[in-house]
């Protein structure tokens, strides 16, 4: 077992029990209304993949449905294909409200495809009941704003810190979002339960993001308070800080008592930060709301995602933090300084464009990070979201390898160690380049450890990481 293992172990982080399931209730449903359309008992094995907007039926005049099955189990599978008469496409029965048709038909299971097509006439002539397809319709609707997404994108557990995301409403486009502004937000009673389940699963502490999660005040008040008062959660809140100069919208924070923020932060640059959010003006916003979190005596982390148009002015950042932050705060814990390392940007032609090689990253990233440490503003340039370790090898007083006791199983999905890194000292203690990274990059950057750097030997003897 490596250090990245044993931390997954202590930290509790076998993959997380399921959470009552939000995305996979709604497709259930659909199952069940497509069982119940064709007769098939529940011991028969069916999977089924919606086809509708593949196929472009869904821009037609009439509303057409399109459904790719597969029954049974191999050799004897069959693959189906059931569809709205609406439909355009050809099948061996089509009736005035359905058509069935088939992809692969095995010789053995010649005699359920027959009982499939009389299910089919029946339904279609009315002599099954009607309301079969009106239900799989209703199924259909209720799982269609949820189509592609899983309910890992509505929470997670990282360690002891848990994340809920409160609805996917913007007042930014960002082009580095990997989020869909038009996915349906969970309602209260779900998010409330999220909270149950993530609190019993051993979370200390609680994110509640978005979209922008201030954009949902409510809601954020009324998990923010079950999560402190009846679970002893601390509450950190991740936004733009955009509404956070309004006073109402800081004093609903300071109601929930919220302990803390994660603001993004990307640039000095005003011209920057607009294009990177596509928000026009809002960079002044931002700043304002920055000052104002500080002000009010939050803890302030500020996020930066290290790509080509941000690293140029990485270190103008850091600069531009000292200057207008660091005199804002109370004491120095006050403030803290995140990292990210990119990945899965929404469009891909963006990531592909901006993602920066480690090489370059490395001495800005190092000079960034050294400024702001010198005036003990706390930095996070590692973890989940961040970089490999010799990303930071001229700058190892900045690796700090307390981030491993957050790591959760998913950190790892997006991760890889390429052949490079066999030789290294830290690899155990590195999650490795993103997979994104490498298929444009290949291992540029990455520099292994021949020996264990004295500042991280430290760590590792006194039991830190
Ligand atoms: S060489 Fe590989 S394992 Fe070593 S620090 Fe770099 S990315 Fe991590």
């Amino acid at each position: 077992m490596d250090a990245i293992d044993h931390s997954l172990a202590s930290a509790g982080c076998a993959p997380l029990p399921p959470l009552l399931p939000l995305v996979d209730q709604k497709r259930q449903l659909v199952t069940a209304a497509l069982r119940a359309l064709l007769g098939l008992p529940d011991h028969v094995p069916l999977q089924w993949r919606d086809q509708a907007a593949a196929a472009g039926l869904e821009r037609g005049p009439e509303p057409a449905w399109f459904y790719l099955l597969e029954i049974g189990a191999a050799p004897q599978q069959l693959q189906l294909e059931l569809a709205s008469a609406a439909g355009p496409q050809a099948a061996y029965f089509r009736g005035q409200r359905l058509t069935l048709g088939h992809r692969a038909l095995p010789a053995e299971a010649q005699a359920i495809w027959q009982a499939l097509v009389r299910r089919a006439r029946a339904v279609d002539s009315g002599a099954a009941p009607g309301a079969l397809l009106d239900q799989l319709q209703q199924a259909r609707r209720a799982y269609a704003p949820y189509h592609g997404l899983d309910d890992q994108e509505f929470h997670s557990l990282s360690g002891t810190e848990a994340l809920l995301r409160l609805g996917f409403r913007c007042n930014q486009d960002c082009s580095f979002c990997w989020q869909g502004r038009e996915w349906p937000e969970p309602d209260l009673p779900i998010l409330l339960t999220w909270l149950d389940q993530l609190a019993g699963l051993g979370a200390q502490s609680l994110v509640l993001t978005g979209g922008e999660p201030t954009l949902y005040l409510d809601k954020l008040r009324a998990v923010a308070d079950r999560a402190r008062q009846v679970h002893g959660l601390r509450v950190y809140v991740q936004s733009n800080g955009i509404r956070l100069r309004q006073p109402a919208v800081l004093q609903a924070l300071q109601a929930a008592e919220v302990s803390g923020v994660l603001l993004s932060y990307h640039s000095a640059d005003a011209q920057i930060s607009d294009e990177m959010t596509r928000a026009p003006g809002t960079h002044r916003l931002t700043e304002q709301g920055i000052a104002a979190a500080l002000r009010a005596g939050l803890e302030v982390d500020l996020n930066v995602v290290v790509e080509r148009r941000t690293l140029p002015g990485l270190v103008e950042r850091s600069l531009r933090i000292l200057q207008e932050f660091v005199p804002l705060r109370r004491q120095p814990s006050q403030l803290g300084a995140t990292f990210s390392f990119p990945t899965d940007y929404r469009d891909p032609a963006i990531y592909a464009k901006e993602v920066a090689p480690l090489d370059e990253v490395g001495p800005l990233l190092a000079r960034a990070l050294q400024l702001l440490k010198g005036a003990g503003v706390r930095v996070s340039p590692l973890g989940g979201c961040g970089f490999p370790l010799c990303v930071l090898a001229t700058a190892p007083e900045c690796i700090e390898l307390g981030w491993m006791k957050k790591l959760a199983p998913e950190h790892l999905r997006s991760r890889q160690h390429p052949p490079v890194c066999e030789s290294c000292q830290l690899r155990a203690w590195c999650l490795g380049p993103r997979r994104d990274y490498l298929q444009h990059h290949g291992s540029r950057g990455l520099l292994p450890f021949a020996r264990v750097p004295p500042e991280i030997g430290g760590q590792l003897q006194r039991g830190s990481a």
